[in-house]
């Protein structure tokens, strides 16, 4: 789909007018341009670096309805997640997975047992299933021996759901893309522009109209008297590919930002005040072998009481998360803190003593960093997680919420900026998250369990993956699931611009191998160059950065 003369074809079309221009290529921007493209709109969706470099490939993965947040009230939060991840679990199957979980309780817990078990119960009604049952000490050890005796009380076994965040990203955008709409990465907004006009939205008593000029902040309004403001009517995009140093100009009914925690950066262009408080959440990977687990297993931190996650994926046991003050500037690529991996280090020994963990069994670990609206709370985590919407200028921005309620969010925004839409069909308050896949039997020659993998993942691509797989490449990169197929393909159609986007987003070597699949390199790139077109000084130098990268934001400390 986005082969390599793709960047070419999509900026020769920017000089066009487009209904709709996303900002962020997160799961929140390639949801509303999703959306936006079912509806007929003429839609573009710029990302300054890979798509889902930011906060969206830096989850804990979980499809979860949160069970955290009705511990701070946040019903509806709770419900809509639930409600959100039955869909993305009946239609991102091989992509969204079921995944069982166990909460243990322990001596001690600043949250007895018994409110988990009614939070579960209001969990399973909402999602109108009963999945919860509660366990004593044995059968906690039956369902995960590995588990501390000492101070472990009783728990529940629970039922939630697991993704890989930059794939569902992919997959959002490309079916947005199908339908029509265009997403470029490595396109950086570097300015709003904006046109004075007379009492918005055009069409109402006392509107005027306006032509805008070809430079930020210039127009020419009609006659006529009324207010005259600014509004937001295009953004200028720069064209941050290697080699290129393009700008443009691009003109829309509608901008919108779905920035995350960049969102005050472009607020601040239409004097909108910095509302966001910008938290750190990072995780650690070890290797399967270190920590088996067959289900995810949550509880409590000794230090402070805040959840812990440990579950199976993608090869790999991850561990999570943080949620600290992030006190710099936020950046796409970070690295954990010290403090903040001795904190996860510590919630592993106390749950699985006998295991003898250490830091030095970590092989690889993410940091990522969320918005937040900010209230002042002391303590980060009390601080909501639900989304925003701001309307300044004529800029909608997005900003919150969680990867599982994409959907939700992308109709709120559209639903906001109707008005500047006349003509389009409403949205309705269903329809799909993801669009339905060929019948499983159409798919090439794989076994049912693998198929169902590269159909998740790939979506109506997956076929063509398996067809341009060369022989021996339908096995997996060991211990990593991906499969050397998959970065042919990757490297052949998705966008890739640097090494890093191959290895970290379109299959996620750089957490699930050892050294981020530094002893795989002559492998990928015996697949990945020639797809990739590039000589051998572009190769030298893409790898170059991709060790870099690994050693600043993906090691262990
Ligand atoms: C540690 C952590 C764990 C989490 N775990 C979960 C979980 O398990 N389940 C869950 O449902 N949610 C989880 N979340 C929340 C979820 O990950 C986020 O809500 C979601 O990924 C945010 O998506 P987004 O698209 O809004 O932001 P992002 O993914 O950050 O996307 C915003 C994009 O905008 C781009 N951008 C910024 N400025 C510009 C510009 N000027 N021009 C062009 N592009 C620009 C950025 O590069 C970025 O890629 C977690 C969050 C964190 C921090």
């Amino acid at each position: 789909m986005w082969n390599q003369t793709w960047r070419e074809s999509v900026w020769s079309q920017l000089s066009e007018e487009f209904d709709l221009i996303v900002i962020g290529g997160g799961i929140t921007g390639a949801g509303i341009l999703r959306e936006a493209a079912r509806l007929g709109l003429k839609a573009v969706l710029f990302e300054q670096g890979d798509f889902a470099s930011g906060t969206s490939s830096r989850s804990s993965k979980l499809v979860h309805g949160g069970l955290r947040y009705l511990k701070n009230a946040q019903v509806k939060l709770t419900w809509e997640s639930v409600h959100e991840r039955e869909h993305l679990l009946k239609e991102g199957r091989g992509l969204v997975t079921p995944l069982p979980f166990v909460m243990a309780n322990f001596r001690g817990d600043k949250t007895p047992g018994w409110v988990f078990g009614v939070g579960l119960t209001m969990y399973d009604i909402m999602a109108l299933k009963w999945n919860h049952a509660s366990y004593d000490l044995n059968g906690l050890h039956d369902l995960v021996p590995q588990l501390s005796s000492q101070d472990l009380l009783s728990g529940f076994r629970y039922f939630d759901a697991q993704t890989d965040d930059a794939r569902l990203v992919l997959r959002v955008l490309q079916e947005a893309v199908k339908d029509g709409a265009l997403a470029l990465n490595y396109a950086r907004v570097e300015g709003l522009l904006t046109c004075g006009t007379l009492d918005w939205p055009p069409g109402q008593a006392g509107a005027g109209t306006c032509t805008c000029g070809t430079g930020a902040g210039t127009c020419t309004c009609g006659t006529g008297a009324g207010k005259t403001r600014s509004h937001v009517t295009g953004v200028a995009v720069r064209d941050l590919a290697p080699g290129s140093d393009k700008t443009i100009e691009v003109r829309a009914r509608v901008v919108i930002s779905a920035t995350g925690a960049w969102a005050d950066e472009m607020r601040n262009q239409v004097a909108g005040r910095a509302r966001l408080r910008i938290l750190r959440g990072s995780h650690l990977f070890l290797p399967q072998s270190k920590l088996p687990l067959t289900r995810a297993v949550t509880f409590l931190h000794p230090a402070d009481g805040r959840p812990v996650y440990i579950l199976p994926w993608e090869g790999v046991t991850l561990v999570g998360t943080t949620d600290v003050d992030h006190e710099t500037a936020p950046s796409t690529d970070l690295h954990i803190s010290r403090a903040e991996s001795e904190y996860l280090m510590a919630s592993l020994t106390y749950a699985f003593p006998a295991l003898g963990l250490s830091l030095a069994d970590v092989q690889s670990s993410l940091a990522g960093v969320r918005a937040v609206v900010d209230t002042g709370k002391a303590d980060p985590s009390k601080e909501s997680r639900e989304f925003v919407l701001w309307n300044e200028s004529g800029l909608l921005t997005v900003s919150g919420g969680k990867l599982t309620t994409f959907r939700l969010m992308a109709q709120t925004a559209l639903r906001a900026v109707r008005a500047f839409l006349p003509g389009h069909p409403r949205l309705g308050s269903e329809g799909r998250v993801l669009d339905p896949l060929p019948p499983e039997s159409s798919l090439c020659d794989v076994p049912p369990e693998l198929r169902l993998r590269l159909m998740g993942r790939y979506g109506a691509e997956a076929c063509n993956l398996v067809e341009a797989a060369q022989p021996g490449e339908l096995t997996a990169i060991a211990p990593s699931p991906s499969l050397w197929a998959e970065l042919r393909w990757a490297a052949r159609s998705e966008g890739v611009v640097h090494l890093d986007d191959l290895l970290a987003r379109r299959v996620r070597l750089n957490i699930t191998l050892p050294e981020g699949g530094m002893d795989e390199m002559e492998g990928i790139r015996k697949i990945a160059q020639p797809e990739l077109g590039w000589n051998d000084a572009r190769w030298e130098q893409e790898a170059a950065r991709y060790r870099r990268m690994w050693k600043e934001f993906y090691s262990p400390i």
